[in-house]
């Protein structure tokens, strides 16, 4: 099958080994027969020469091989099979648990997008080549510099790609299993694992913080979490260790070491840390104290 969707064309069934004929009745919703209309097919006989298929005298098919001359040709050699590509999308969005409304979209001949696994999103290509020739492609499908997934032919994976393009490529027969009807995923999805691990170091343990105080997941948002200095964790430390409870400046500053007289100070340079730091942190200017309201327990 992934020979089929390699060629993307249709396969003769002479060209096919004999276990590839045995799992053809299993596939039959994805490998359809096709009438293809062939003028040279291999020789029945030695299968080694190609030979122009003609009708001889008698108004039977033969394929005249350079070798062995005319030799009849019945349907069976004739026939071909062809991969149905929606049934092999539908199959692989399932596997990789693409979300897609209106199933994929063509972005070459040889390429599609299959939707969205998590946050990222799926590419199916026959043809690396190409879709490495308008590399364009792939930054119209990719979401704020993320990864993009590409679902290629393992030979032309194995013939080399470039790894630092911010793609994860999956083999097609390597990464993906056929049984009976149906296509599951082999291994770990990498970054599109939308769960976070327990022994992650930046799920957030604290509150919105991560361990160390140097992420900051704000409610609600799917974007990445906001990354803050040392100094700035060291702040959201302070007032997550106190509690909730209202302290003065100094009380926060001295627990951080640092010689700023506000906490805030440390927090104007960088607009998204800013917006952090007012999100999560209470001011009472008048009476000069500080609070972190998720921190109360
Ligand atoms: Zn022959």
């Amino acid at each position: 099958m992934c020979r089929l969707f390699s060629t993307g064309t249709p396969v003769m069934k002479m060209r096919l080994s004999a276990s590839e004929v045995g799992v053809l009745p299993a596939l039959a919703k994805a490998v359809k027969p096709t009438s293809h209309n062939v003028s040279i097919v291999p020789c029945p006989y030695c299968g080694m020469n190609g030979g122009e298929v003609r009708r001889s005298r008698d108004g039977e098919l033969e394929c005249c091989c350079a070798e062995c001359g005319a030799v009849p040709v019945d349907a069976d050699d004739l026939a071909a099979f062809m991969l149905d590509d929606h049934w092999l999308h539908r199959k692989l969005r399932a596997a990789l648990d693409v979300q897609s409304d209106g199933g994929s979209a063509t972005l070459t001949t040889s390429a599609w997008l299959l939707g969205q696994a998590g946050n990222t999103p799926v590419v199916l290509t026959r043809d690396i080549r190409r879709l490495w020739r308008e590399p364009g492609l792939l930054d119209r499908v990719r979401t704020d510099n993320g990864l993009v997934h590409v679902i290629a032919p393992a030979h032309q994976i194995a013939a080399g790609v470039p790894t630092d393009a911010g793609v994860e490529w999956l083999a097609l027969e390597e990464r993906f299993r056929l049984r009976g009807d149906a296509i599951s995923f082999l291994g770990a999805r990498g970054t599109a694992t939308t769960a976070r691990r327990r022994n992650d170091s930046a799920a957030p343990v604290h509150g919105p913080f991560s361990a160390d105080f140097r992420l900051v997941y704000l409610d609600g948002e799917a974007s990445p979490p906001i990354r803050c200095t040392k100094a700035q964790s060291e702040v959201f430390r302070a007032l997550w260790e106190f509690a909730g409870q209202d302290r003065r400046a100094e009380d926060v500053m001295r627990r951080t070491g640092r010689s700023s007289p506000k906490p805030i100070d440390l927090f104007k340079s960088n607009k998204e840390r800013l917006r952090a730091y007012k999100t999560l942190v209470v001011t009472n200017q008048k009476e000069g104290l500080y609070r972190m309201p998720c921190a109360a327990r």
